[in-house]
C-alpha cells in the first residue's frame, strides 16, 4: 500500500489495526489526525463500505479536510462516509428518526440567539428579576444540565441542583429549564445540547433505532476525543456496544474545552468500558521545530494532572522563540504587522503561512487595525470581525443616532435595548404613525405622549431626551468623550457587566475595547477632527473596505487559540502574553482552572511549524485608561535555553533580535503616536517586603516594588478576586489584582 509508507512504524500499527477497540492518546503534532485519515482510507481500500463508517471531528473544517485527503487515496467513494461534527451526524440522524421522540422531522435548530430570546421572554412571562436571571447564566445552566444527561424530571428532583441554584439565588431555573423545553417541543424546535440530548433520549428509548445504528455504524471513530463531553461519551458508547470497532485518538494535555462541558474522565471511562483496548503510543512530532517542540514540553511539565509522556521531534532544530516585549498593544500590533511584512518579502513566505492567535477575541482589533495600516490582507476565524459584533453594533447605533437621531436602522437596534419596555408593537407603531402622519420617526419619538399616548409613549420620550442629551455633549466633546458617556448612560456597560459568564465578559471586554479604539484614535496626532461623527465616517469606510477587498488572495490568520485547535501554520504569534489576559483573570482561581488554562498555552505554541513568536505589552488600555501589564507567568515556565528573551526595561534599541531591528529599519512605519509615560522613577528598597494585604482598605497609604508609593482609592471584590484601585504619587491610578500585587502597608 503506497500511503502506508508516509508513516512511522507506530502510525501504521495503529493505521493497520481493524478490530476492536484502540485508544491512540498522543502529543500535539504527531499525526493522530493522520493516523485517523490514512486508517479510514486503510479500511475501506479493504473492502469496508463508506456507509459504514463513522468519523466524527471538532469542527465542520476538520471534517471536510480529512474527506478531501481521504479523496485522494480512495477517490469518489468518500463522499459516503458519515463524516462530521457530532452536531452535524446526529442532527441528520435525528430527522429521520424525528417522530418517534415526538418531534416533526423539519424540526428548527435553534442558535444561540433564538434560545437567549426565548428564555429572556419566559424570564419575563413569570415575573422573574431579568438581572438575576440573565439569559446567559440561565441557558449555561441548562445547557450544561443537558450535556450531563439531566432531564428536566430529574433537575427539578435534584436535591443538590436545587441547593445550588438557591445559594445562587436562582432558585427558579429549574422551572424555566421546563419552560423552556416545552416551548422548543411545542415550537418544534431543538436547541445545539438538544441535538446530543435527543439522539441519547432516541437511543435510550428505542432500541431498535439504535441496533439500527450500531449495525450501520461498523467502525466508529473520535477526533479530538479529550474534548468531548459526557453527552458525546455516551452516543459513542452505545453505537460501538455491539461491535466494539472503537477508536478514539486525543491528547489529554490538549483538553480546552472543560468550561463547556468536555470531561477528560471520558478518556479513564474509555479504558474501563474496553478492557481489551489497544493503546497505541505516537511521540515523534512532524510539525515544528525542535525548539518549538521542546519549549511546549517544558510548558506543560508545570501541569500536575496530566499523562506524563515525552515528545520528541526529528525536525530542524529552528530559530529561537523571540519573545518580544511592547510599550502598549497598539505598538504590539505594529510590531506583529511589520515582522509579518518583513518576514514575507526576506523569506518569501505567503500570508497564508501567518497566524496570530489570542486568548480573547477583544484582542483582534488592534491587531486588524495594524495589519489594515500595512495594507495586509488578513481574516478573522470563528468570530465576527470586531466591528461585526453585536455589542459593538449596539454600542455604535447610539453613537450614530447621537449624530444623526433620523437613522432608522440604529433607532430599531436600540430603542428597546437595554431593556426600557419598548414593545415589539410599540415599535411597529412609531414607524406606522411616522409613516401614516407624514413626520420623520424621530419627531414621533420625540412626541411620543402625543401620538402614542401616556403609557408607552413616556418610555420612548425618555429615550429620545437621552439621545438629545448625548448629542449636546457630542458639541463640545471629542469622540471619545462621548462614546464613554453613551456607553455608560445608555445602560449597556451596566447590563453587559450583570453577565458573569464567559461570553458576557467577553463582551464587555470589546466594549472596553472599542472605547480604547475611539481613545486611540482621539489621541491620534494624524486626525485632525476628533469629533463623534469623524469617527463615525472614518470606522464605515474602514468596514466596508473590509467586506469588499477581503474576497481572494492570500490572508493571515486571525483567531482564538480555542479555535486554533488541530490546526497549523508556519509562523504563529501568540499576542497579549500577559497576567489577567493570559492567564485569564477568570482562570486564577483553582488549579484546575490554571490547568486549562496552561493546557491552551500548549495548544498554541504547538500550532507553530518554524518559528514561534510570543509578544506582551507594558501597558494596555483599559476603559480608555492606560494600564501597566505585567508579562504572563508562563513566558517564565518556557526553559529560557528556547528562546530570545529581552528582560527587564532595556528600551526597544538596543539591538537584540529581529523586533529591534525592523523597528529601527521601519521607524516611519511603526513609530508609535506620543503617549502618556507611565514608567516610574522609583526604585524599591533593597530589602522591600511585601504586607499581607487582607486587611487592605480605602485610605491606607502603600508601597509597590514597581509603582512606587501610593494611597488606596477604592476596593473592589467580585467572586474570589478583590481588586485594590490605587493612586500612585509618580504613575497615577492603577488597579492591581491583589492575589498578584505585592504592596507593603505604610
Ligand atoms: P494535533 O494534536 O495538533 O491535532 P495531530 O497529532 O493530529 O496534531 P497531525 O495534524 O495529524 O497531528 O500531523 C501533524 C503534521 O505532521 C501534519 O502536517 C502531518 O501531515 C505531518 N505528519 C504526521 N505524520 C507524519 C509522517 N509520518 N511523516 C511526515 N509527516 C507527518
Ligand atoms: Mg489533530
Amino acid at each position: 500500500m503506497d500511503h502506508l509508507s508516509l508513516l512511522n512504524e507506530s502510525q501504521r500499527q495503529a493505521v493497520l489495526h481493524k478490530e476492536g477497540p484502540a485508544m491512540i492518546i498522543a502529543g500535539a503534532g504527531s499525526g493522530k489526525t493522520r493516523v485517523l485519515t490514512f486508517r479510514i482510507a486503510q479500511l475501506i481500500n479493504q473492502g469496508v463500505d463508506p456507509f459504514n463508517i463513522l468519523a466524527l471531528t471538532f469542527t465542520n473544517k476538520a471534517a471536510k479536510e480529512m474527506r478531501h485527503r481521504i479523496e485522494k487515496v480512495i477517490g469518489n467513494e468518500a463522499k459516503n462516509i458519515w463524516m462530521g461534527t457530532f452536531h452535524s451526524v446526529f442532527s441528520r440522524i435525528l430527522r429521520s428518526e424525528a417522530e418517534k421522540i415526538g418531534y416533526p422531522r423539519s424540526f428548527t435548530i435553534y442558535d444561540t440567539d433564538d434560545s437567549r430570546t426565548l428564555i429572556r421572554n419566559i424570564v419575563k412571562e413569570m415575573n422573574l428579576d431579568d438581572k438575576l436571571y440573565k439569559p446567559n447564566v440561565v441557558l449555561g445552566r441548562i445547557s450544561s444540565a443537558k450535556n450531563k444527561l439531566i432531564s428536566v424530571k430529574q433537575y427539578l428532583n435534584d436535591a443538590v441542583i436545587q441547593a445550588d441554584d438557591e445559594a445562587a439565588m436562582r432558585p427558579k431555573i429549574g422551572k424555566i429549564y421546563e419552560m423552556y423545553q416545552s416551548r422548543c417541543f411545542r415550537a418544534g424546535a431543538m436547541d445545539f445540547d438538544d441535538l446530543l440530548f435527543q439522539t441519547n433520549v432516541l437511543f435510550k428509548d428505542h432500541p431498535d433505532a439504535l441496533n439500527k445504528y450500531q449495525n450501520i455504524f461498523k467502525y466508529v471513530m473520535v477526533d479530538e476525543y479529550q474534548d468531548t463531553n459526557y453527552s458525546q461519551y455516551l452516543i459513542t458508547r452505545k453505537l460501538a456496544a455491539q461491535n466494539r470497532n472503537i477508536v478514539v485518538v486525543g491528547d489529554d494535555a490538549q483538553s480546552i474545552y472543560a468550561f463547556r462541558g468536555a470531561d477528560i474522565q471520558n478518556i479513564l471511562n474509555f479504558e474501563r468500558d474496553y478492557p481489551e483496548l489497544e493503546v497505541f503510543k505516537l511521540e515523534q512530532n512532524y510539525r515544528s521545530t525542535k525548539n518549538i517542540v521542546h519549549a511546549a514540553n517544558s510548558v506543560i511539565k508545570n501541569n500536575q494532572a496530566q499523562l506524563r509522556k515525552e515528545v520528541f521531534t526529528d525536525n530542524e532544530q529552528g530559530p529561537l522563540i523571540e519573545v518580544i516585549k511592547a510599550n502598549s498593544d497598539n505598538e504590539e500590533g505594529k510590531l506583529v504587522a511589520t515582522t509579518i511584512f518583513e518576514e514575507k518579502m526576506g523569506n518569501h513566505f505567503s500570508y497564508d503561512d501567518f497566524a496570530i492567535l489570542y486568548r480573547t477575541n477583544a484582542q483582534s482589533r488592534a491587531m486588524e487595525e495594524a495589519l489594515r495600516r500595512m495594507n495586509i490582507k488578513y481574516k478573522i476565524i470563528g468570530g465576527l470581525s470586531f466591528y461585526q459584533r453585536k455589542e459593538i453594533k449596539d454600542l455604535i447605533a447610539y453613537l450614530r443616532l447621537t449624530v444623526n437621531p433620523n437613522d432608522e436602522q440604529a433607532l430599531r437596534r436600540v430603542i428597546n435595548y437595554p431593556k426600557r419596555g419598548i414593545g415589539e408593537t410599540t415599535e411597529q407603531k412609531l414607524f406606522v404613525t411616522a409613516n401614516d402622519t407624514n413626520h420623520a420617526v424621530w419627531e414621533v419619538v420625540m412626541n411620543a405622549t402625543e401620538f402614542l399616548g401616556n403609557r408607552v409613549g413616556t418610555a420612548i420620550e425618555n429615550f429620545s431626551i437621552m439621545i438629545r442629551d448625548f448629542a449636546r455633549i457630542a458639541e463640545h466633546s471629542d469622540a471619545f468623550e462621548v462614546a464613554k458617556h453613551v456607553a455608560k448612560h445608555s445602560g449597556i456597560v451596566d447590563d453587559l457587566y450583570q453577565d458573569k459568564t464567559v461570553e458576557g465578559l467577553a463582551r464587555y471586554e470589546n466594549i472596553q475595547e472599542l472605547l480604547n479604539g475611539i481613545k486611540e484614535y482621539v489621541d491620534d496626532p494624524e486626525k485632525e477632527d476628533k469629533s463623534l461623527s469623524a469617527f463615525l465616517q472614518d470606522i464605515a469606510l474602514i468596514t466596508d473596505a473590509d467586506t469588499k477587498a477581503d474576497d481572494d488572495g492570500e490572508f493571515v490568520t486571525l483567531m482564538t487559540i480555542h479555535s486554533a485547535k488541530g490546526l497549523e501554520f508556519k509562523n504563529v504569534f501568540i499576542v497579549g502574553m500577559e497576567e489577567n489576559l493570559f492567564p485569564s483573570q477568570m482562570m486564577l482561581n483553582s488549579r484546575a482552572d490554571l490547568e486549562e488554562e496552561r493546557r491552551l498555552f500548549y495548544v498554541a505554541i504547538t500550532r507553530a511549524e518554524k518559528k514561534l513568536y510570543l509578544t506582551y505589552a507594558t501597558s494596555r488600555y483599559q476603559w480608555g485608561n492606560l494600564r501597566a501589564c505585567e508579562k504572563s507567568r508562563f513566558l517564565d515556565e518556557i526553559d529560557p535555553k528556547y528562546i530570545n528573551f529581552k528582560y527587564g526595561d532595556s528600551g526597544a534599541s538596543s539591538g537584540g533580535n529581529v523586533f529591534d531591528r525592523v523597528l529601527q529599519r521601519k521607524s516611519s512605519l511603526v513609530a508609535a503616536p506620543p503617549r502618556k509615560q507611565v514608567a516610574s522613577n522609583y526604585t524599591p528598597p533593597a530589602d522591600f517586603k511585601a504586607s499581607d494585604t487582607s486587611k487592605l482598605a480605602a485610605g491606607m497609604k502603600v508601597e509597590h516594588p514597581k509603582f512606587g508609593f501610593g494611597v488606596v482609592e477604592k476596593m473592589d471584590t467580585q467572586g474570589n478576586s478583590t481588586k485594590a484601585i490605587i493612586n500612585f504619587e509618580e504613575v497615577g491610578e492603577k488597579t492591581l489584582l491583589l492575589s498578584f500585587a505585592k504592596l507593603k502597608i505604610h
